[in-house]
């Protein structure tokens, strides 16, 4: 049985951008090839609220298109540049965690860490995540 997801609003605290329409037009645009986090954003019984946090290091066009692809309720999406993968990772950590992790997400996985940051001690910043102190 599939669990009962509770879906979350979005929050300006995630400090997102401004929110799109989730069309493949606006997902191919040369904007999203950048690094950053992005919130997926349902419409669910004419209710926003966010369904998936993912992050990448260069380029997010090919997620939002597979999410399209796999989710007829996304509808929009907001994106944030970062520094770089590492800061990626660690708000999509924070985002994660935001929105109910497995709870509150479609997310199947918790964000895994950088490549290339494999024993170098990089975790879950969230106080409280099982990853927080030991990333298997
Ligand atoms: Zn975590």
């Amino acid at each position: 049985m599939a669990d009962i997801k509770r879906f979350r609003r979005y929050k300006p605290e995630s400090r997102g951008g401004q929110m799109h329409r989730l069309t493949e037009e606006n997902a191919e645009r040369q904007t999203w090839r950048a690094c950053g986090v992005y919130w997926v954003i349902a419409t669910l019984d004419g209710v926003q609220v966010v369904a998936y946090v993912g992050r990448s290091k260069s380029n997010i066009s090919d997620r939002l298109i597979k999410a399209m692809d796999r989710h007829g309720d996304y509808t929009h999406f907001r994106f944030r540049r970062t520094a770089n993968e590492l800061t990626a990772f660690r708000a999509e950590c924070v985002e994660f965690h935001r929105y109910g992790g497995f709870g509150g997400l479609d997310n199947a996985k918790h964000p895994p860490r950088p490549g290339g940051h494999r024993g170098h001690g990089v975790m879950c910043c969230v106080v409280g995540c099982p990853l927080n102190k030991r990333y298997r």
